[in-house]
């Protein structure tokens, strides 16, 4: 088959939800097209500092890929990488030598800090002690809660003026339908729509309309050395449940992902943003209340 977008070479690919053939280099030029689109005039300019969270994994280095070729070429314009050492035992330390390894090759200057750092241990710890005080709580949700507060810090702390998370398509759509399933409102707001307040670094997800198995065909096609294995908390997620529910309607009918994202983002402008924000009393981090979600967790199991 010929691809539809050269007309020339042959397709290797086939891209379900469009019905479009393309080869290689079609792909990877759809790809860089469309992860510019996202970020817009706006983000991609001179005088900007953008920290990116890294974790190795193929995500977060495709977008880092991406984001070195835009910013490259721009004056005054600079990159970094955020890296964040939960603790998790035969598996993050291997996905920080790869970022540290795809940093030094790129050229991009990283920051590494540690779960022990900030909250006083690791994230093996803290699952051992909730489990010890029969404390029933997946590790992916107060893992997340952590990580993102600390890479916030270290994109204020490096005075970054948006904060970049590789979050791709099948990522956020799963974010959307387990808020939905919930009917937590105010978190589904939260995670399309950007705090406006000065101790929040504005976040960018310039994945967001690229679907997981692009970003791996894209990393695959561009030679990058990723993380490939998974977390061992991962298949513990409530997050892994309705991605593999997802996964089954995007195969019976595709474009599914799209069009939770496109729903989601058009029923945003009927959802409130929160203005004000409290300070948590224990770490000093913005929060929707005087004790954050990381902190309270944090307290039941006598940490701090
Ligand atoms: Fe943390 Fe869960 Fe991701 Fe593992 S899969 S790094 S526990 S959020
Ligand atoms: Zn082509
Ligand atoms: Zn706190």
């Amino acid at each position: 088959m010929i691809c539809n977008a050269c007309k020339k070479r042959e397709s290797t690919y086939y891209q379900r939800h469009s019905g479009l053939n393309l080869c290689d280099e079609c792909f990877i030029g759809y790809v860089k097209k469309k992860v510019r689109r996202t970020l817009g005039k706006s983000i991609i300019k001179n005088n900007i500092k953008i920290g990116m969270g890294l974790s190795g994994g193929k995500d977060s280095l495709v977008m880092a890929y991406l984001l070195k070729e835009y910013y490259n070429p721009i004056p005054n314009s600079e990159i970094i990488g955020l890296i964040v050492d939960e603790g998790i035992e035969g598996f993050r330390k291997k996905g920080i030598g790869m970022t540290i390894d795809f940093c030094e090759e790129y050229n991009i200057p990283y920051y590494i800090t540690t779960f022990e750092e900030y909250v006083g241990c690791t994230l093996d710890y803290i699952v051992e002690r909730s489990k010890e005080k029969n404390i029933t709580a997946n590790p992916c949700s107060f893992c997340g809660v952590i990580r993102r507060k600390i890479l916030n810090k270290m994109a204020l702390n490096n005075n970054c003026n948006y904060l970049a998370i590789g979050h791709n398509l099948d990522d956020i759509a799963q974010g959307v339908m387990m808020n939905y399933i919930e009917g937590d409102i105010r978190k589904l707001a939260i995670l399309g729509k950007s705090v406006d307040n000065p101790m929040f670094v504005k976040r960018l997800k310039p994945l967001k309309y690229i679907p997981e198995d692009e970003v791996k065909l894209f990393a695959d096609i561009m030679g990058i050395k990723y993380h490939k294995e998974p977390c061992p908390y991962s298949s513990l997620s409530y997050r892994s449940e309705v991605s593999e529910i997802l996964d089954n309607l995007e195969n019976r009918h595709p474009g599914t992902k799209y069009s939770i994202i496109s729903g989601f983002e058009r029923l945003l402008t009927y959802l409130p943003v929160e203005k004000e924000m409290d300070i948590c009393k224990y770490c000093g981090s913005p929060s929707a209340s005087d004790i954050c979600k990381a902190c309270e967790f944090l307290k039941r199991l006598n940490i701090i």
